[in-house]
């Protein structure tokens, strides 16, 4: 198997390299990551600018991109040959609910996913102190004995608890608003500069990604690029029929 590792915390980080240590055992690994950090860049590709990658020394073959996780896949799957799988991650913090719309590391998998691989997506919060890396391989390991075999599912997002986890949990993602406050400031020149928040309003709903992580649950949702509101498409289509714009099945 062969298996691209990219992240979007940049190629220096400490969840990219527990990542790859722990994909080493399932296949041949080559890491592929920004050169800086690229957190909440969501799914955003480089196109007005040219891509290049430069060797980064590492266990495994590792290389560094002037760009963003869907560049680096795409730029990794194109220079290395036909990949299996796409793990993205750890990411040093948490990417549950809402919070998948910006997130760079699911983009990454779902990158792969787009490409026609298979895409997974690992994240964990962080404090302030460093996430006890050592410590979550093993679960790392136990969640790709999982996934890996369930070749029917080409993308998932995996969110690890804080602390040792209590075990792993299927889960849905979570859709419950968050503040997206602008919090204006000053920087030292007396000019303008805002901060964004995504801080969630409301309780997690039992059954979701965040309720399963808040309650100390490896959390494994698996998604699928349709954004198409089916159930809204059915009715829409009923209640407002459209003489030219009848669905094509
Ligand atoms: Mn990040």
């Amino acid at each position: 198997m062969r298996i691209l590792v990219t992240n979007d915390d940049g190629i220096y980080s400490p969840g990219i390299a527990a990542l790859a240590d722990v994909a080493r055992a399932f296949g041949e690994v080559c890491i592929v990551a920004p050169d800086v950090e690229m957190s909440s860049a969501g799914h955003s590709i480089t196109a007005t600018r040219p891509l290049s990658y430069k060797r980064t020394p590492r266990d495994v073959e590792a290389y560094r991109v002037n760009g963003t996780p869907a560049d680096c896949v795409a730029l990794g799957n194109h220079a290395w040959g036909r990949v299996d799988v796409v793990l993205s991650g750890v990411n040093l913090g948490p990417n549950l609910g809402n919070s998948m719309w910006h997130s760079g590391t699911l983009a990454g998998a779902k990158q792969g996913t787009l490409l026609g691989l298979r895409g997974i997506a690992f994240s964990t919060p962080v404090g302030d102190e460093e996430p006890a890396f050592d410590a979550m391989k093993p679960w790392i390991a136990r969640v790709l004995e999982l996934l890996l075999p369930a070749t029917e599912l080409n993308l998932v997002n995996v969110n690890l608890p804080s602390g040792t986890p209590r075990g792993m949990r299927w889960t849905r993602q979570s859709v419950r608003h968050y503040d997206g406050r602008v919090v204006p400031g000053r920087d030292p020149m007396g000019r303008s500069h805002y901060w964004m928040t995504v801080v969630p309003l409301e309780a997690a709903e039992p059954g979701t990604d965040r309720h399963a992580v808040e309650s100390g649950y490896v959390s494994i949702t698996p998604l699928r690029l349709d954004l198409t509101d089916h159930a809204a498409l059915d009715a829409a289509v009923r209640r407002h029929p459209a003489e030219d714009a009848a669905p094509v099945s």
